[in-house]
């Protein structure tokens, strides 16, 4: 077990404002007109170098000028390259050739280039894609390139081409390989760093595989690498996602416990042969947790006395200076030297996404390039400086960033350059050739095609931006002068720094509306603050009485008076009321997370996106009813008339709601229905009393009057005793099909008005994946849409399809990863899944997994605690689908297999389940997924990511058949069925005849 470090835990802001960053590297950023001059002199040299190259750019800079990313061909063969290798059969392989090739117009595509990738992939790709003509349909290509080529010719071809770059970024497929390759340089002097390509670790056998694979590599490099001293010698670069399954904030304890020695026996190993050893840098929500292990690892005193230890840092996050000057600390108080890498950082894209997912109050990383340079460049000065105790190590294929450096440091010692195998290549030459004093290590991948294609596609989306170095640099009709733009003068003024294109997660969906906060549990500081909020709000639970079937029909009538007074306010009136509501529920954000996780059984996860639903929901159908209920619509007709239509409340309704949402669609209902004018008498799940309760003082509080929302508590007695009177104006309800069907009877039973009902019901849920999906993202995508929320959701995954080429691997790897889950008490936040909701559900799913046990194949079966309302997640095989013939509602995953084929059955099969609420397609075959939601009417289909987790107005949210009734919960058309339309027919002319027809002008 590694030792405590000498320093406190890092502490940094997660995401500070860019303007104020901005000041202060402006500040440092000029420099003297010599060194100026030198950086221009330097950098024009390189730059030249690269251009004149014999080759131009040579490998995959030429690739990538040929093939941009921004022309079809080029995102085809990007496409085509992630997935190609790993689709084991050979039909899907075809179809999947024939609807890449079928993007892009490569039989027209003049090669430019003379390169040899180039040619070899343009080749490859020409050959296949001389039949794809304009009007050619996708499913005759194939056909048309058999009957000429053959599909096995045209598959090789394409597999060779794809495996020719793939052989240019990779090293060797196995680190023997890889070292005799770099043998015959590694003796000119070139350094190597060696990094074993994965996904990160999905499950314990991956984490295992991952770790030998490091160990052994460990061992063949120290067995070949010379007696040269560091940091002369060869390294290895290792992930902390691929040596843990739950690298994860929430889960720290397990974290340090578990993968922190696995990193120091590497270390040790690395020691032992004195080689370098480095933890790449990787999200910015996993830096806090990375720097803990890091800094425990190097602690340890048994890695005293060796100088390889080492970091990358990622200079487009803005905390990277401060790290910096944390593990300069670290190393001073422990007195060792270290190594640190700079690089700039190469999941810019995934961190804009997550932070706008998470509805975070800003950025971790910057948003314009030049910011990201101007802080390399800091932080570059800031290691140069930091020399003896840190080895700096700049990663960069930027000739700029390069010549500053090298300009600055004014000579070669006490650093390294480094650069990616296959990359930068003529950059380096020149600059050794130059300055042969300087050193380059070279980054350099080693593994099998099938783990390089993740790898190769973040190098080219990465080197393909527009905004990239190594694009610019290929571009000859870019000037070298424009190359040579200080980031300091691009940015010009702090108030610049922001990229004004990417909004602030908060103000994603402007004008309409303010987005919901959220929380990055990442952000130690961030998730101590709010578990500080939760617990000092939380209470014991009240009991709560039920109301009896008179009081019931009595709120009613009380509620049809209020009715009469809140259906004349305004539109803009109630909206204003929502939006405070909307506010205050952020406010109360730890109340209502405490009372989420005692009487609803829900992970912090869960609450916190349950909170942010709801004010969504109130925000939503505020913006949509000022729009909906302001102005009458003006209509056109006549001369001498004026038409308007207009919406207005339709009277009291009665809104019933589940315990699985007890906030979120609580709250939904309501404020729609409240929104469009309408009284409410609001019954709760009685299983989640207290929160109902606390939610309508909160709209009370807002401004709602008590006499237009009412609550009423009990069971499903006191439901139907609601539904059954005679002055209600409409009913929304979510729950099961059959008390939607029950409350559909009372209501077409009734004499008097037809109401509407607005139902959201169950779904036998499905995520079809074939041949070309990632069986990791798979992973993923499952382990949230079945298990999270212990399987209690209306869009939960019950049934996965998988194409039975690859449906052993895919379930090796979701039960692998379904061990992993933590299954607990849901107020600890390193939980996973929490109880199901009472004794009732676990009996019922009990007996369901007894049954299954039975009739389907067991695949895993995880272990919960013994009491309470546990229930461990399971997976089972079904024969077919049609053997599963109802939602079951908790953690239980059905799997069927099925052939390619025969995929039309497949897609009957679950149309003909009668639901159609939530549907995944896992595909990068743009056809199949195009079939899919062609064929199946599915309410919300969902592309390569997880099927859970609608968020109001982006996916509006509901089904159709057994699944409910519609309108889309979060939609723009919900609203509108919770009001009556009225038009209203004027004739202007009747006092005093037409004069606006008269005083017109020809
Ligand atoms: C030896 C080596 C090791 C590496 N190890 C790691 C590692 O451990 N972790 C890691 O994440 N990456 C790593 N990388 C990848 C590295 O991050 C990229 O190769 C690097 O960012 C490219 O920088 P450049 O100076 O060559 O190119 P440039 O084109 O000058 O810069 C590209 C950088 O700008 C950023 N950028 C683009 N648009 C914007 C924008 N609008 N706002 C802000 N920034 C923007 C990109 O994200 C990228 O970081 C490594 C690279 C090398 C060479």
């Amino acid at each position: 077990m590694p030792s405590d470090p000498p320093l406190a835990e890092f502490t940094a802001a997660y995401a500070p404002d860019d303007a104020a960053l901005a000041a202060e590297l402006l500040t440092t950023a000029t420099l003297p007109p010599h060194r100026e001059a030198q950086i221009d002199a330097i950098a024009t040299d390189l730059i030249s170098a690269i251009r004149g190259s014999e080759h131009g750019l040579g490998g995959v800079e030429a690739m990538l000028r040929e093939f941009a990313l921004s022309t079809k061909e080029g995102l085809a063969l990007m496409v085509l390259a992630e997935a190609l290798l790993r689709v084991p059969d050979a039909a899907t392989a075809d179809a999947f050739i024939e609807d890449k090739l079928g993007q892009g117009d490569f039989a027209h595509h003049r090669i430019k280039s003379d390169a040899v990738l180039v040619n070899a992939s343009a080749w490859a790709l020409g050959l296949s894609a001389r039949l794809v003509l304009a009007g050619d349909t996708p499913q005759g290509t194939l056909a048309a390139l058999t009957r000429r080529i053959g599909a096995p010719a045209v598959r090789a071809a394409t597999r060779q081409a794809m495996r020719l770059i793939g052989n240019h970024f990779v090293l060797g497929e196995t680190i023997e390989a890889a070292l005799a390759r770099a043998q015959p340089y590694a003796r000119e002097g070139s350094r190597y760093s060696y990094d074993m390509l994965g996904e990160g670790a999905r499950t314990a056998a991956d984490a295992e595989r991952y770790y030998q694979s490091y160990a052994d590599a460990i061992i063949a490099i120290g067995r070949r690498a010379g007696n040269a001293a560091l940091p002369a010698r060869p390294g290895i670069s290792v992930k902390l996602s691929a040596l843990h399954p739950r690298f994860e904030a929430i889960n720290r304890d397990r974290v340090m416990r578990e993968l922190s020695s696995r990193l120091l026996e590497l270390a040790q190993l690395a020691k032992s042969h004195d080689l370098a050893f480095t933890v790449d840098a990787e999200e910015a929500d996993r830096l806090e947790l990375s720097l803990e292990v890091f800094a425990a690892c190097f602690a340890d005193p048994s890695l005293k006395g060796w100088d390889g230890y080492g970091l990358a840092v990622q200079a487009y996050q803005k905390r990277a200076a401060t790290v910096i000057d944390h593990v300069a600390k670290l190393a001073r108080a422990l007195d060792r030297r270290m190594m640190l890498r700079l690089v700039k950082g190469a999941y810019w894209d995934t961190e804009i996404k997550r932070t706008q997912e998470r509805g975070l109050a800003d950025y971790p990383v910057f948003t314009r390039k030049p910011m990201t340079d101007l802080n390399y460049l800091h932080c570059a000065r800031k290691l140069l400086a930091l020399r003896p105790h840190l080895f700096p190590q700049f990663a960069s294929h930027n000739a700029l960033t390069v010549a500053t450096i090298l300009a600055e440091a004014g000579h070669c010692d006490g650093y390294e350059f480094q650069r990616l195998h296959g990359m930068g290549e003529a950059l380096y030459a020149r600059l050794l050739a130059d300055h042969p004093q300087a050193v380059c290590r070279i980054y350099a991948p080693v593994g099998g095609h099938r783990d390089l294609l993740a790898y190769l596609v973040r190098r080219l989306l990465e080197n393909g931006a527009n905004s990239s170095f190594v694009a610019q640099a290929g571009d000859d009709s870019v000037p070298i002068a424009e190359l040579l733009t200080r980031p300091a003068t691009l940015i010009g003024h702090p108030e610049n720094a922001r990229n004004s294109a990417i909004p602030l997660p908060r103000d994603l969906y402007q004008p309409q509306r303010i987005n919901s906060r959220g929380v990055e549990f990442g952000d130690r500081s961030a998730l101590a603050a709010l578990l500080g909020d939760i617990e000092s709000a939380r209470r014991p639970l009240p009991t709560v009485a039920s109301t009896t079937p008179e009081q019931a029909a009595a709120t009613v009538t009380a509620a049809r008076k209020g009715f009469e007074s809140w259906s004349r306010t305004s539109g803009d009136h109630r909206a204003a009321i929502l939006q405070r509501a909307g506010d205050l529920l952020e406010q109360h954000r730890g109340e209502l997370i405490a009372l989420l996780q005692d009487e609803g059984g829900k992970t912090l996860d869960d609450c916190v996106a349950e909170v942010r639903e709801a004010v969504d929901y109130c925000r939503y159908y505020a913006s949509e009813g000022r729009r909906l209920f302001g102005e009458p619509l003006v209509l056109p007709g006549p001369t001498g008339e004026r038409n308007t239509l207009a919406l207005r409340g339709r009277g009291v309704f009665v809104a019933i709601s589940p315990w699985n949402f007890p906030l979120a669609i609580f709250l939904g209902q309501i404020t729609a229905a409240l929104m469009a004018g309408n009284a409410v008498v609001a019954k709760p799940a009685e299983q989640t009393p207290v929160i109902a309760e606390v939610a309508v003082r909160l709209l009370h509080e807002a401004g709602v009057p008590p006499a237009a929302l009412h609550l009423v508590q009990g069971d499903g007695r006191i439901g139907a005793a609601l539904v059954e009177q005679r002055d209600i104006a409409g009913v929304v309800f979510t729950g099961s099909t059959e008390v939607a069907r029950a409350i559909n009877r009372t209501l077409a039973a009734k004499d008097g008005p037809i109401v509407p009902l607005i139902a959201e019901t169950g779904g036998i849920n499905a995520m079809i994946v074939d041949a070309t999906a990632l069986p990791e993202q798979v992973a993923d995508d499952v382990i949230a849409s079945a298990f999270r929320s212990a399987g209690q959701r209306c869009s939960a995954l019950r049934l996965l399809c998988v194409q039975d080429d690859v449906v052993d691997r895919v379930i090796a790897i979701i039960a692998g990863a379904a061990r992993e889950l933590t299954i607990g008490d849901p107020r600890d936040p390193a939980t996973h899944v929490g109880p199901v909701i009472d004794a009732e559900a676990k009996t019922r799913l009990d007996t369901h997994i007894a049954a299954m046990k039975r009739e389907a194949q067991l695949h895993f079966a995880g272990t919960a605690p013994a009491s309470g309302n546990f229930v461990a997640p399971h997976i089972f095989e079904l024969s077919r689908a049609s053997q599963l013939t109802e939602e079951v509602f908790g953690p239980i995953l059905h799997v069927v297999r099925y052939k390619a084929a025969q995929f039309d059955d497949l897609l009957n099969d679950i149309a003909t389940t009668g639901y159609a609420l939530t549907l995944g397609v896992q595909s990068r075959i743009d056809d199949t997924i195009a079939r899919v939601i062609a064929q199946l009417p599915t309410g919300n289909v969902y592309v390569n990511r997880n099927i859970i987790g609608a968020v109001v107005g982006v996916q509006p949210f509901g089904g159709s058949g057994l699944s409910g009734t519609g309108p889309k919960a979060g939609g723009p058309h919900y609203l509108p069925r919770f009001a009556l339309e009225q038009t209203v027919s004027i004739n202007t002319a009747a006092a005093g005849g037409n004069a606006a027809l008269l005083t017109g002008r020809e």
